[in-house]
């Protein structure tokens, strides 16, 4: 099988949203009249990101999901996506699981495949995401502001003990809360729905991808302010709760969780429970936007908590 057989075989379906989808020199799409389009490009490299021997219906899910967190993220509706991948061989049993990981997630979330590019080298793949949110509505990283409740969606750091306990760094996790994290780690649940419903209640949003304290700095950095964390608010796995104190790193700046992290007037408060209810999703309030620049974890006695890292950083 060559290059254009694998493409034709695995990586072409229908494209019911889209003018001109997989088999031209480009695609054609149009985003809804009012609408911005919004773009975002993930990579995931074999070894960086994940194992070699990772279930490959896991990888094309988790390809498509990071991207669809990042739609989330901004409050866009995901609609266009487009892969690049680097095989190292033609592997039809690989193919086929990874397009199955990646098409029933695209489905799930209503969006097409419109194009890609294919070649031949170590085991890459690239995921682009297009999507749409009526003009200036967007969720920006920029509108924090003083006052502002901190949220966050979900339970974080179970991503993160998995990937410590594959390393081996974390012992004793009972098998069947690894279960549970290994799950989130492999496939997180993008909160697109969550991310759609804040359009008008959230100030600033982001997804939590290299860890809350880290990407929380990044949100602050882009709304001139700072934010205080409390570490005993943070949701988590009830047995990471239990071990809280050992596992703060973990839990505040573990990384791979894709949960959203936005601010919100104390008037929203009501609202959000509403919207929590109504997604299904879990929603803590985590601290506050202060004026003095900079992110800190607080203890329950209000004491700054030192981190080991506030989050990932590939060149670090
Ligand atoms: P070109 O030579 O013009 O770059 P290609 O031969 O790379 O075209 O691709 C042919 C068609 O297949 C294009 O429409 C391209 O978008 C699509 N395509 C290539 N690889 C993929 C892929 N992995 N997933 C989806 N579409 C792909
Ligand atoms: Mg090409």
């Amino acid at each position: 099988m060559n290059e254009f057989e694998l493409i034709r075989r695995h990586f072409t379906r229908t494209a019911p949203q889209t003018v001109l989808g997989v088999g031209d020199d480009a695609a054609i799409i149009q985003p809804a009249p009012g609408c911005d389009l919004h773009v975002s490009v993930d990579m995931l490299v074999q070894g960086r990101h994940f194992f070699a021997d990772v279930d490959p219906v896991s990888l094309g899910y988790k390809a498509l999901a990071v991207n669809l967190s990042d739609m989330a993220a901004m409050g866009a509706t995901p609609r266009w996506a487009l892969l690049s991948l680097a095989l190292p061989q033609v592997d039809e049993a690989w193919a086929a699981g990874f397009a199955r990981g990646f098409f029933d997630l695209a489905a799930r979330f209503g969006v097409d495949l419109v194009g890609g590019d294919t070649t031949c080298g170590p085991l890459t793949l690239s995921v682009t995401i297009m999507g749409e949110a009526p003009a200036g509505e967007a969720l920006r990283r920029s509108g924090a502001e003083v006052g502002d409740d901190i949220w966050v969606s979900g339970r974080l750091g179970e991503a993160a003990l998995a990937l410590a306990c594959r390393l081996g760094k974390v012992k004793n996790v009972p098998p069947e809360v690894l279960a549970e994290c290994l799950q989130r780690l492999e496939r997180p649940e993008p909160r697109v729905v969550l991310g759609l419903a804040l359009r008008t209640v959230a100030h600033a949003a982001l997804d939590v991808s290299d860890g809350l304290m880290g990407d929380l700095e990044h949100m602050l950095a882009a709304s001139g302010v700072g934010g205080e964390v409390d570490l005993e608010a943070l949701p988590t796995h009830p047995w990471l709760a239990a071990h809280r104190a050992q596992h703060v790193t973990l839990i505040a700046a573990g990384g791979d969780d894709y949960e959203l992290c936005f601010t919100a007037p104390v008037s929203a408060r009501e609202a959000l429970a509403a919207i929590a209810e109504q997604c299904g999703v879990k929603l803590s309030r985590i601290g506050r936007i202060t004026p003095d620049r900079g992110a800190r974890l607080l203890d329950q006695n209000g004491c700054a908590c030192p981190l080991d890292k506030k989050g990932y950083d590939h060149f670090a």
